[in-house]
């Protein structure tokens, strides 16, 4: 049997994937054995699956961006939960009444702040840190960066928050329309 590529040279091996005859040269080309067509599909398909990782991964940020009714109710939820967890481990002794409520309130916004950060996070490729250190690490600055951006953060999703509800019933009502216009 000759090699599939060079008709004079006699064949050593077979593609694993198609079963294509090769010789030496062409058989050393790859580990596992493979042909030129088949090594390239596979790796069309590596970059194809790397491709769809890469785009889930942004999707579940872009979904943690709070920009619909329930999600900006959820993160109040989780808001309440921040303040009062937090506010219950204040030194309440060395703190007055005022500034108790002045920081629980703040606490209130964390969430806030974290899905911001969550969201320009995407943006980052973050990725190339894999380990859990760097994971730790990040966690803590990004709960301390949510505390200062907390507020900001609030009113930028309270926003986005009532235009893409509006967008959202604009949608609806087109769709109420569109069997009448048939
Ligand atoms: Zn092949
Ligand atoms: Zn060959």
């Amino acid at each position: 049997m000759k090699c599939y590529y060079h008709e004079d040279r006699e064949a050593v091996a077979t593609c694993q994937h198609c079963g294509k005859a090769l010789c030496k040269a062409c058989a050393s080309l790859y580990t596992p054995c493979l042909c030129e067509e088949c090594a390239q599909l596979l790796r069309n398909q590596q970059a194809e699956q790397a491709r769809s990782a890469e785009e889930s991964r942004r999707q579940k940020y872009l979904d943690a961006l709070v920009d619909t009714r329930s999600e900006f109710l959820r993160t109040c939820v989780y808001g309440v939960i921040t303040a009062l967890i937090l506010g219950s481990i204040l030194p309440r002794g060395s703190l007055s009444g005022l500034e108790l409520a002045l920081f629980s309130t703040m606490f209130f916004f964390i969430p806030f702040g974290w899905k911001l950060i969550t969201y320009l996070q995407s943006f980052l490729p973050l990725t190339i840190f894999g380990t859990l250190w760097f994971w730790v690490f990040w966690a803590l600055v990004k709960g301390i960066v949510s505390i200062f951006i907390g507020i900001p953060a609030f009113l930028y999703q309270l926003v986005k928050t009532f235009f893409v509800q509006r967008e959202l019933q604009a949608a609806s009502q087109v769709r109420q329309q569109e069997p009448e216009g048939l």
